[in-house]
C-alpha cells in the first residue's frame, strides 16, 4: 500500500472516515467495526460530545507542556481518583507508558526496602516498549529483543501456590489485566483475583490491574476489577479514556504517592489538554445512568448468541468466553480464515493470538448490528466448512 513504512505492521486499508460503528476506506467501501480501533473507539467514531470537547479546547490551548497545570488535566485526574480509589494520578500518551510508569512507581515505592522483582501471568500483553514487554508473556514479542529488564516471573493464571513461590521479600508488584487482552480474551476468575490481592499484599508489594483495555466499561463495569469485588493499589488506564485521541493514565494508591518526587517522571505531552478534555467527556458518557446497564445487556444477548452459534458449528468453534463486550470466538483452527472472512463481508474484527475471534465493538453498538454480525459470521462459518469439506 505505501513503502514508506518501517515494516512492522501488517496492514493494507486505508481509512478515511468514520461514523457509529462504521468505517469507510478510501475505495467508498463501507465497515462494520466489530474491533472498534483496537477497544479505543469505546463509544464509536464522531461521538458529539467527544467531538464538541475536542473543538473547543483546541480552540482554547492544544498544548502547554507539563511544566504549568492546565483546567481539563486538573478536573480528569480529580474525575478519574472519583471514580475510582483513593489515589494520585499519572497521564501518559499510552497504554505502553502507563505501564512503564507503574513499574517505575511500583519500584521507586519498593526501593528503600530493595523490591525491585516484578511478576506477570502467562498469556499477559502489557505492551511494547522494553519495559512493558518484559512483563508481556509472548515469546515471539519478546524473543528479537532479549535481553529484557531482568527480575520478571511468570505465574500461570490459577496458580496460587507458583504465586506463592515468587512473591516475596524483594517483590516489587504484580500485574495483571483482569481480563487478559491480545492473550485470548481471557477473564481471569475473580477469585483467583482476590487470591492475587492478597497475597501481594501480604508479602509487601503491590497489586497492579492493567485495564488498558479491559478498563472504561468495556466489561460492562467502569472497571474490571469491581467484578471481584478488589481494589488494586496501581490502576493502568488508556485505549479509551481520550476518546481516539493518545492518552492513558496510572494511578497510584494515594499513600503511596510520597514516594515520588519531582524528576522521578516525567512526559511532555502526557495529559495533554485537549486529550484530557475529551477524556472528561468520555468519561460523563460512560457514567451516565443506564449506560453500562446497556453494555451489560448487549454482552448478554450478544454471548447468548454466539454460544448458540457454537452449538450449531461444534466443529469450528470450540470456545465462547468473554466479560462485558470484550468477547473471544476460540476456534478449533487458526482464527485467520474467520477474519477474512468477515471483512470481506464488510466486518471488522481482529484475532487474539492464533485461534481467537475477538470482539470489542464500541459499547454502544445497536442489536441490529449485532444481528448482522452473527448472521455474517454463520455464512462465513458454513463457508469454512464447506471449504474444509
Ligand atoms: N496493556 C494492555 C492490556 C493492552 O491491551 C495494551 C495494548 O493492546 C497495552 C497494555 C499497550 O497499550 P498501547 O498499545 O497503548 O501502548
Amino acid at each position: 500500500m505505501s513503502s514508506a513504512f518501517v515494516p512492522v505492521y501488517d496492514r493494507d486499508l486505508v481509512i478515511v472516515k468514520g461514523r457509529g460503528a462504521r468505517l469507510t476506506d478510501r475505495e467508498g467501501r463501507e465497515y462494520l467495526d466489530f474491533a472498534a480501533g483496537i477497544g479505543v473507539n469505546g463509544l464509536g467514531y464522531g461521538d458529539k460530545k467527544v467531538l464538541a470537547a475536542i473543538k473547543k479546547q483546541a480552540g482554547l490551548l492544544i498544548h502547554s507542556s507539563n511544566l504549568y497545570h492546565h483546567e481539563p488535566g486538573i478536573a480528569l485526574a480529580e474525575r478519574l481518583v472519583e471514580l475510582a480509589f483513593p489515589s494520585k494520578v499519572f497521564l501518559t500518551n499510552s497504554g505502553t507508558e502507563a505501564i512503564e510508569a507503574a513499574i517505575k512507581f511500583a519500584r521507586r515505592v519498593g526501593k528503600d526496602a530493595g523490591r525491585t522483582e516484578l511478576i506477570a501471568f502467562e498469556g499477559s500483553f502489557h505492551g511494547r516498549t522494553l519495559g512493558a514487554l518484559s512483563l508481556t508473556w509472548t515469546e515471539k514479542y519478546r524473543e528479537p529483543f532479549q535481553p529484557l529488564i531482568p527480575g520478571v516471573h511468570f505465574v500461570k493464571v490459577g496458580d496460587v501456590d507458583g504465586l506463592r513461590q515468587v512473591l516475596g521479600p524483594k517483590t516489587a508488584a504484580v500485574f495483571i489485566e483482569p481480563v487478559q487482552g491480545e492473550g485470548g480474551v481471557r477473564p481471569i476468575p475473580a477469585e483467583f483475583l482476590r487470591q492475587i490481592a492478597t497475597l501481594t499484599r501480604e508479602a509487601g508489594a503491590l497489586f497492579v490491574a492493567d485495564e488498558i483495555q479491559c478498563g472504561l466499561g468495556r466489561t460492562g463495569k467502569l472497571f474490571a476489577y469491581q467484578h471481584a469485588g478488589v481494589t488494586p493499589d496501581i490502576l493502568t488506564l488508556a485505549k479509551p479514556l481520550g476518546g481516539g485521541l493518545p492518552l492513558g493514565a496510572i494511578l497510584l494508591r494515594e499513600d503511596l504517592a510520597p514516594a515520588l518526587h519531582p524528576g522521578d517522571h516525567a512526559s511532555t505531552f502526557g495529559g495533554n489538554p485537549v486529550a484530557a478534555a475529551a477524556a472528561l467527556a468520555v468519561l460523563e458518557r460512560l457514567t451516565a445512568d443506564g449506560f453500562l446497564e446497556a453494555v451489560e445487556k448487549r454482552s448478554a444477548s450478544l454471548l447468548k448468541a454466539l454460544r448458540k452459534l457454537a452449538k450449531r458449528h461444534p466443529n469450528a468453534i470450540a470456545e465462547v468466553r468473554g466479560l462485558g463486550l470484550m468477547i473471544g470466538v476460540e476456534m478449533r483452527g487458526s482464527a485467520g480464515p474467520v477474519v477474512k472472512g468477515l471483512r470481506d463481508r464488510g466486518i471488522l474484527a481482529i484475532k487474539a493470538g492464533e485461534k481467537v475471534l475477538r470482539l470489542l465493538p464500541p459499547l454502544t453498538i445497536g442489536s441490529a448490528d449485532i444481528k448482522r454480525l452473527l448472521s455474517e459470521l454463520e455464512v462465513v462459518l458454513k463457508e469454512g466448512a464447506v471449504a474444509a469439506a
